[in-house]
């Protein structure tokens, strides 16, 4: 059985008491110590000491970016190795914010040269890739997803899959309220799952997390869970609210069932 995993994305929001409310809401929910579930907040960098000082401890703190490979001269950057050194575990990387922004634009290519790096290093990456609406109007959507995790597969080993969570983010599901409906997001995990067994492994196929992304909230949460190929929810907005903790909950859908 996948373990159920949740990844809070707070983007480029917050502040010292933004911060210290929500962690104190969401501190109060049960503890996921020994359940069946994980739970990793994406922070901006610049907050990531001050939002492990104020989060629960069984709940790991994200970054949402980091350089391409080692550190040295690259002003502004943030390396693998930094976020490695804080006791950090987690980077989400591929967002489809970074690859579709005019001022950011990353590559298949370069995403993928992240992920590897970041690997190496020690991380654990939760790869983001999806669609835009164009593509899955045109009939392009498992085209594009397989192109994104094609680049990826490109630069590992095997053995580095058991460091990759996929995040499927439609990207017209992004930040819209326009959540993709469970068969939607069904079908697309499932399919990714087909890929991955014909192109990587049988093993990497079956024991991936293959979380979805787009609109997630405490109102759809239950039934895009209740889908056998979804393992779990990256979170933007509603990660920056109390009830994240019921996002959080809809691992108990997978036990019950
Ligand atoms: C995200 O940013 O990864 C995301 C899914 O955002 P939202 O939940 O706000 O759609």
């Amino acid at each position: 059985i996948r373990k159920f995993i949740v990844g809070g994305n707070w983007k480029c929001n917050g502040s010292k008491a933004m911060i210290t409310s929500l962690c104190t809401d969401l501190n109060k929910g049960e503890s996921v110590a020994g359940k069946n579930v994980e739970v990793v907040i994406g922070c901006p960098y610049l907050y990531g000491e001050f939002t492990r000082k104020a989060l629960r401890s069984d709940w790991g703190v994200a970054f949402q970016n980091c350089w391409t490979g080692k550190g040295g001269a690259f002003t502004g950057e943030i390396s693998a190795e930094m976020i490695k050194d804080m006791g950090n575990e987690w980077v989400i990387l591929g967002h489809s914010e970074r690859r579709s922004l005019p001022q950011l634009k990353e590559t298949d290519e370069t995403v993928a040269v992240k992920c590897k790096y970041a690997i190496d290093q020690g991380l654990k990456v939760m790869f983001c890739c999806g669609e835009l609406l164009s593509e899955r109007e045109a009939g392009k959507t498992m085209e594009v997803n397989e192109r994104q995790c094609a680049a990826l597969n490109a630069k590992l080993s095997k053995a580095d899959w058991a460091n990759v969570v996929i995040a499927y983010e439609p990207v017209w599901a992004i930040g819209t309220g326009k959540v993709a409906t469970p068969e939607q997001a069904q079908e697309v995990h499932k399919n990714l799952r087909a890929w991955l067994a014909k192109t990587v492994s049988q093993d990497v196929a079956m024991t991936i997390r293959i979380i979805y992304g787009g609109s997630v909230s405490a109102a759809n949460c239950d039934e895009l869970a209740k889908q056998p190929d979804i393992d779990g929810f990256l979170v933007g907005g509603a990660s920056m609210k109390p009830d994240f903790l019921k996002v959080v909950n809809a691992y108990k859908i997978k036990e019950a069932k």
